[in-house]
């Protein structure tokens, strides 16, 4: 039987998020939490690829215990079993830490639930916006990584392999791989529609299978959280404004002649370059 987990994240809406201007970090009390939208995609290919197939789709996320509500999210998007790790040990983790707690969750998931043949995360999240973590774990669990995935043409479980189409700048390229494997995929891969009634409410009353550190067997501790995290942001700033400006307009003649004109009556955008702004204070 096919088995599918798709990881899942819970985040900020960064459309309205509100930054603090001291700090210049995100102020996360000002905005509602979402299920990371590319996140979304990624369970909906895989309710697809079940109604193509057959199979079980789960679903895994780290968060804080508020995180169940975007496991519930993904129930009512069609998936059928929520996995959620919780810990204060896992807090303040980078995306090292963050692959590591993950891997060693879908590592419990295949020995004690079922072997797991795919695993589906989004590109990247909006508000860590890396898009490290989904290869991370395919690199721990020596699995090929598939990422900008926007078609999966054939997923073939008895035979051991999956083709996919990857986006690139120009096109896409086609990719025979393995399985099991690991995709991180593009929004355009999928309409998320409407979630059915029979599912919300399902979702409503669904209660996730919730571990801890200490559920998760031979984990080194020294490589979660804040402790298994190297990356440190030494620092963070907002990008100046740019000041004044002018919309080019009319057809393309037109707008070159504009540009034209202001290129040739301000010379000094040709004499020295302008000062690199440099940062100040704030930590993530
Ligand atoms: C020093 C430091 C401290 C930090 N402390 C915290 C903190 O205390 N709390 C906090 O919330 N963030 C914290 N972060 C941010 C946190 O590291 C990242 O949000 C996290 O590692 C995921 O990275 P990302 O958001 O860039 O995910 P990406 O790599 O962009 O995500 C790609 C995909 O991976 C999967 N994925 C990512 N994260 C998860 C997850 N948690 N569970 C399941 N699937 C996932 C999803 O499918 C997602 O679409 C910290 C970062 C740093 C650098």
């Amino acid at each position: 039987m096919l088995h599918i987990v798709a990881c899942i994240k819970q985040v900020p809406d960064t459309k309205i998020i509100k930054m603090n201007p001291k700090t210049n970090t995100m102020d996360r009390s000002s905005a509602p939490a979402i299920l990371n939208p590319y996140d979304a995609h990624a369970v909906e290919e895989a309710v697809r690829l079940r109604a193509r197939y057959g199979g079980v789709v789960s679903v895994l996320t780290m968060g804080p215990p508020p995180a169940v509500k975007a496991i519930k999210k993904c129930i009512e998007i069609g998936a059928d079993e929520g996995y959620m790790i919780t810990d204060r040990a896992f807090a303040g983790a980078d995306t090292l830490a963050t692959s590591y707690a993950l891997t060693k969750a879908l590592e419990k998931i295949a020995a004690e639930v079922r072997p797991i043949d795919l695993i589906i995360c989004g590109k990247m999240t909006i508000d860590g916006d890396t898009g490290q973590v989904g290869p991370g774990i395919a690199r721990r669990l020596d699995m090929p990584p598939l990422t900008s995935v926007n078609k999966v043409a054939e997923v073939n479980r008895e035979e051991g392999y999956t083709i996919v189409h990857r986006k690139l700048e120009d096109g896409y390229e086609v990719i025979r791989s393995t399985l099991p494997c690991l995709f991180s995929v593009e929004k355009e891969i999928n309409d998320v529609p409407y979630s059915s009634m029979p599912n919300m409410l399902k979702a409503a009353r669904y209660q996730p299978i919730i571990w801890s550190v200490n559920d998760l067997p031979d984990i080194d501790r020294t490589q979660l959280g804040l402790k298994g995290s190297p990356t440190i942001v030494s620092s963070v700033w907002a990008p100046q404004k740019p000041q004044g400006g002018k919309l080019l307009e009319g057809e393309a003649q037109q707008q070159v002649a504009q540009l034209l004109d202001v290129l040739l009556t301000r010379k000094e955008l040709f004499t020295a370059p302008a000062a690199i702004q440099q940062p100040t204070g704030g930590t993530q």
